[in-house]
């Protein structure tokens, strides 16, 4: 630690309880909106049954049973009634109810949980309606509820600010799967000439755990100096910097990136990937890794992992990332694990601090398409002679 580093002032983070977006037994918002919510997700689920060949992904069809997700549609659509009902009775204002029962409503009459499951016509780029369904409702039961139970800052509500833009993200970039993962298997197919049998046959040949600890690794490295280069080249600084527009972390704060910044960043994982041949099974440990750890590590958690923080990156390390305070800029780039920050002097983790701060130094837009927007529109004030923001 620089002398800078250990004469800096960590404060507390403080979260005021915002009484008006609490969510309170007894008052039918919690009713309300877990209506609106399984009424929406099985209007979409039921259209997906519809047209799955236009709304559905290959790479999930072959993992999950359609058939029988329909009994989980099934109760999702009569709890959305009940919850529906249960509002109507104890709010005065009648929208959140009307709305849930609604939605539900319209998903029966399309033909609710009994459409027909049949073969399938496969499409090369569709919606992933599946994909985004069934990561909204685990990440809702599991982190939500962790979140609930364990939380970070207990003042912090669900519906924080900013919670619908970051929802927007997270839907975006679940519909989004095909063309990302057919614009990353492109991109991956670019480096055919490195790629050796006899490395995918050694990699093959070790045990399952050491194959993935091995992807993990790879994936990890490909991953830091991407991040850092986005972080440390000045023009590729305002595409990531939507990401870290976040002020408040949870679980769905992750979501928020710049399209051009996910897809770049799903295409070049996959190079590691693509030259490492490893088993199938190894992959499919990788992918749900990733993706659990991608979300813990934003999430509003106190877990601490305690000697595992010295080895993978937790959401202390990831919420370092994230804030605006002066000797964390530019540090923890890591996604996986912390062997890289450690190697190249990126890390910092003041053993038992928290951020104060989250975001950027310089607030951007806060709306969708200004953010979209925003590596032209900071292009151009640079071009005018502005300081680049951070
Ligand atoms: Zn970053």
């Amino acid at each position: 630690m620089s002398n800078a580093e250990s004469d800096y002032r960590y404060r507390k983070r403080r979260v005021k309880l915002d009484r008006q977006r609490e969510f309170r037994l007894g008052e039918g918002r919690i009713s309300g909106y877990s209506s609106v919510f399984l009424g929406a997700l099985s209007l979409l689920a039921v259209l997906a049954y519809l047209y799955p060949s236009y709304l559905t992904t290959i790479e999930l069809r072959q993992v999950y049973d359609a058939g029988a997700l329909q009994k989980v549609l099934k109760y999702g659509m009569y709890f959305s009634l009940l919850f529906g009902v249960l509002t109507l009775v104890l709010r005065r204002h009648k929208r959140l109810g009307i709305t849930g029962i609604g939605l539900t409503l319209i998903a029966f009459a399309l033909g609710g949980y009994s459409i027909p499951v049949g073969p399938v016509e496969p499409r090369r780029l569709s919606l992933g309606v599946d994909w985004l369904i069934l990561a909204l409702l685990g990440s809702v039961f599991v982190f939500m509820t962790l979140e609930k139970l364990f939380p970070k800052y207990r003042n912090q509500v669900i519906m924080r600010p900013e919670w619908d833009l970051d929802l927007f993200y997270f839907c975006l970039n679940h519909l989004l799967i095909s063309a990302i993962l057919i614009y990353g298997n492109y991109h991956a197919s670019h480096f055919h000439w490195a790629v050796s049998p006899a490395v995918k046959q050694s990699v093959q040949s070790i045990p399952l755990l050491l194959q993935v600890a091995l992807i993990i690794l790879c994936a990890d490295f490909v991953l830091y100096w991407e991040h850092r280069l986005y972080h440390e080249v000045s023009w590729l600084w305002p595409v990531h910097a939507v990401h870290h527009s976040v002020e408040h972390m949870d679980w769905l704060a992750g979501s928020r990136g710049h399209f051009l910044q996910v897809f770049s960043e799903r295409a070049m994982v996959l190079v590691p990937l693509y030259l490492l041949g490893p088993d199938q099974a190894a992959l499919d440990i990788y992918v749900v890794f990733a993706a659990l750890q991608a979300v813990l590590i934003h999430s509003n958690l106190r877990f601490t992992f305690g000697p595992l923080k010295y080895v993978f990156v937790t959401p202390q390390f990831h919420h370092w990332h994230h804030s605006s305070e002066k000797p964390a800029i530019d540090t923890n780039y890591s996604a996986h694990t912390v062997l890289f920050d450690r190697l190249f002097n990126s890390y910092h983790m003041p053993e038992e601090h928290w951020p104060a701060e989250y975001g950027t130094t310089r607030r951007l837009p806060r709306s969708v398409i200004g953010q979209m927007l925003y590596p032209i529109t900071a292009l151009v004030k640079r071009s005018r002679g502005a300081p680049p923001p951070h």
